[in-house]
């Protein structure tokens, strides 16, 4: 019975991924990703940071959250992640400067709220590292600062760094190419893939039941059928308006806001090759590479609460990837190409300056660093944020589809994924993989219904 998946990112890939082992090659003909883009990856699962964590989570995500966790590890050990997409443990700090440090005094609410509240990610840390502090985890020698934080980090004048988790318990990925990874074994194994494609409509038989979709393709005016019994809806921020389209008689609207964010990748004098775990801890391959993830709040030199990742990208190559200049106002575009037409060249400046200032290049006596950085990549993507704080992944219920009936198939949703769609991205794909199989999933999703 094929399966269509509507959306081409992370959550996408990652359930087509879980839906395409140990399947037939006949059965594997009958899944199908569509994608309104004529690219993927130019979503927020291309620009995103890749941080990764165990158990950040509220209590209605912990289930997901360490299952997800578990299998990043897992399906790096076993394809080679660490080289193949930067897959490695991570430590984390804080910096405050004068202060101000990342922890404001805001209680512990769902995952998603410190997104909105313009705070930081490293508010949701409910754990002190089980890694060894004295040591900060960092290899002594010419990667460290004074104050044993790693150098790929400039010192801060007023600043205190301090260490809140370690890499048993946090990890990070270059997301595009843990995307490019998924989408490269789903397909050849013969999930079949539709760029430039969108869904116009329902296709339904004689007695009202859901029989396939129909689909056009770029600016063509022809449409066809893909008959299908089973749809899953992952298209990112895009999903309210996708539902929408297919069934405008529903009541209901998919509670999901985009939340658009500024960020830039460098590479850094400092930063040339992986750093080495001196504990050689199983994190996710032979390897035995580290990151490094760093959370600030607002400070004299930039005005929002950042992150910054010294992470790994393909074969070793490092770089440092710097977000958290957010914008809750800025328009959703139709396409997820046509972000890059709303990138805010004031924007793209303030996270270089902030970046210079987080990772440049130190002078004696000078407060300000120097930008000897090259620039990787600049970007805008938007995060699907969620009214209730958590992802939805469930199946819909047919009462919620308007007048369509679903026989034996069925609609599902996973999106709403916010600030932590990379890292619950696996967990996701699985159970929802399991939900349209009919299976028990993996995780407990009781809380992660449409509301
Ligand atoms: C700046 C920033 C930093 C982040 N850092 C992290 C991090 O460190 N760790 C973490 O866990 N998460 C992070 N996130 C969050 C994470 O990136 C997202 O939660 C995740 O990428 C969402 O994936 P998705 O597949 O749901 O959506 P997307 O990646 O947005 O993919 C949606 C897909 O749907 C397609 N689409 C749109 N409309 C249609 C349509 N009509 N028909 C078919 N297809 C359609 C799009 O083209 C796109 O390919 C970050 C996000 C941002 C913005």
């Amino acid at each position: 019975m094929s399966i269509l998946i509507i959306g081409g990112g992370i959550i996408g890939l990652s359930t087509a991924y879980y839906l395409s082992l140990n399947k037939s090659p006949s059965d594997l003909q009958e899944i199908h990703i569509i994608d309104s883009s004529p690219e993927l990856f130019a979503s927020a699962s291309g620009y995103a940071g890749g941080f990764l964590a165990r158990d950040w989570f509220n209590v209605h995500l912990e289930d997901l959250g360490a299952l997800s966790f578990r299998l990043h590890c897992e399906l790096a050990e076993r394809h080679g992640g660490a080289r193949k997409w930067g897959y490695a443990g991570s430590h984390a700090y804080s910096l405050s400067v004068d202060d101000v440090g990342v922890h404001g005094s805001k209680k512990k609410g769902s995952s998603g709220d410190w997104i909105l509240e313009g705070t930081s990610r490293a508010n949701e840390v409910r754990t002190n590292s089980e890694f060894d502090r004295e040591e900060n985890g960092v290899r002594r020698g010419d990667v460290v600062n004074p104050d044993g934080s790693p150098a790929v980090f400039t010192p801060q004048t007023g600043g205190t760094v301090e260490t809140i988790a370690g890499p048993e318990e946090c990890a990070q990925v270059e997301p595009r190419e843990l995307c490019e990874f998924l989408l490269g074994e789903a397909t050849r194994a013969g999930v079949q893939l539709h760029l430039g494609t969108t869904a116009t409509n329902i296709v339904k038989d004689d007695e009202g039941i859901l029989c396939g979709l129909k689909v056009r393709s770029g600016n063509s005016e022809e449409v066809e059928d893909i008959a299908c019994k089973k749809i899953i809806l992952t298209a990112g921020a895009w999903t309210p308006r996708v539902f929408k389209t297919l069934f405008p008689n529903s009541n209901i609207t998919i509670p999901i806001d985009p939340l658009a964010g500024h960020s830039i990748a460098v590479k850094s004098p400092r930063y040339t090759t992986p750093f080495i775990d001196p504990h050689k801890r199983n994190i996710g391959g032979k390897d035995n590479w580290l990151c490094y993830s760093i959370y600030a709040g607002p400070t004299r030199h930039w005005n929002f609460a950042t992150e910054a990742y010294a992470r790994l990208a393909r074969n070793g190559e490092s770089e440092i990837w710097l977000g958290g200049l957010n914008d809750s106002k800025l328009p959703l575009p139709e396409l997820a190409t046509d972000v890059k037409n709303l990138i805010d060249p004031k924007n793209i400046e303030i996270v270089r300056a902030t970046i210079v200032q987080l990772t440049g290049l130190a002078k004696e006596g000078v407060e300000l660093h120097e930008d000897d950085l090259e620039t990787v990549r600049e970007g805008l993507c938007f995060r699907p944020v969620s009214r209730s704080g958590n992802p939805i992944v469930s199946k819909i219920k047919e009462s919620q589809l308007g007048d369509l009936k679903v026989g034996d198939g069925g609609v599902w949703i996973a999106s709403g994924h916010g600030p932590w769609g990379i890292s619950l991205s696996l967990g996701t794909g699985l159970v929802v993989s399991e939900l349209v199989e009919g299976r028990k999933p993996s995780a407990d999703l009781s809380h992660l219904g449409l509301r």
